[in-house]
């Protein structure tokens, strides 16, 4: 299977938008990249393709709308941010996806909400009807109310849990780069893409373990879990980087970058 194959092989399709790829350099909200990300869902949902979106961002547009609080790490500080970028960025979402006649529904999960069989019932429920009467589910973890230990505290993770709550037949994770190197090609040129993984521990000897960049609060460590998570499914995966030119497209016609995880 190649990553071309995968999404032609999906109907129902998680995709998550990282906050390194929501954010432009100096911190406001891309919605240059919102506007043309709807397009291109747009087009996938013409194509009888199911889609929910987990998108982060929250304490980024938090920052961006405020404009100050930027150098609080406190707690309380980061979950009053995203109380306001929560808001910001489901404006943001609403308006992108309107101008293609798609409604979008709110939905924000705790840890929590993942380990109780009568929520995840509901959770799974609003899922699906949502996506039957063809509004598009936008996801985030409720930062408001997750203090550090009991949070998911990435949206990979979060993406994942998702991906098997709904039964998804592919999870795309969209971050700033191509997909897993051998080693951080922001840091070492020679770095190779790596296009696809089947087996995590063998791909684990292999590569060298960055640290997360600038807005994400992930990095490839997270990806990897999320990527385990999808395994354990049987659920493939692809890491690309969103930030690209109509990327949705070329990864469907098979000419853009990325990395699949998937057994066969
Ligand atoms: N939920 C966080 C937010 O919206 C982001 C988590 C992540 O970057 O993975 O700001």
């Amino acid at each position: 299977m190649n990553v071309a194959d995968a999404i032609a092989g999906a109907r129902k399709i998680v995709i998550k938008i990282g906050s390194n790829t929501l954010a432009k350099a100096d911190g406001t909200i891309n919605t240059d990249f919102m506007d043309g990300f709807a397009a291109q869902c747009s087009d996938l949902i013409a194509r009888s393709k199911q889609l929910v979106i987990v998108s982060s961002g929250a304490q980024v547009a938090g920052m961006s709308a405020l404009n100050r609080w930027t150098r609080k790490k406190d707690i309380h500080y980061r979950q009053a941010l995203c109380a306001i970028g929560q808001v910001e960025l489901m404006y943001q979402w609403r308006a992108a996806f309107f101008k293609y006649g798609i409604h979008i529904g709110q939905l924000l999960f705790t840890k929590e909400d993942f380990t109780h069989d009568y929520r995840t019932l509901n959770m799974r429920n609003t899922l699906f009807t949502l996506v039957d009467e063809g509004v598009l589910p936008v996801i985030n973890e409720n930062d408001s109310v997750c203090v550090e230990e009991i949070r998911i505290g990435d949206n990979d993770n979060l993406s994942a849990l998702t991906a098997e709550l709904w039964s998804v037949d592919l999870l795309i994770l969209f971050s700033d780069i191509d997909g897993v190197y051998t080693a951080n090609p922001k840091e070492n040129p020679g770095a190779e893409l790596i296009q696809k993984v089947s087996d995590i521990d063998e791909l684990k000897k292999h590569i060298s373990i960055g640290k997360t960049n600038a807005f994400g609060t992930g990095g490839i460590e997270t990806k990897l879990q999320a990527a385990e998570k999808m395994f354990a499914c049987g659920i493939p995966m692809i890491l690309a980087n969103g930030g690209k030119e109509r990327i949705l497209e070329n990864l469907a016609s098979g000419s853009a970058d990325a990395t699949l995880f998937c057994c066969d």
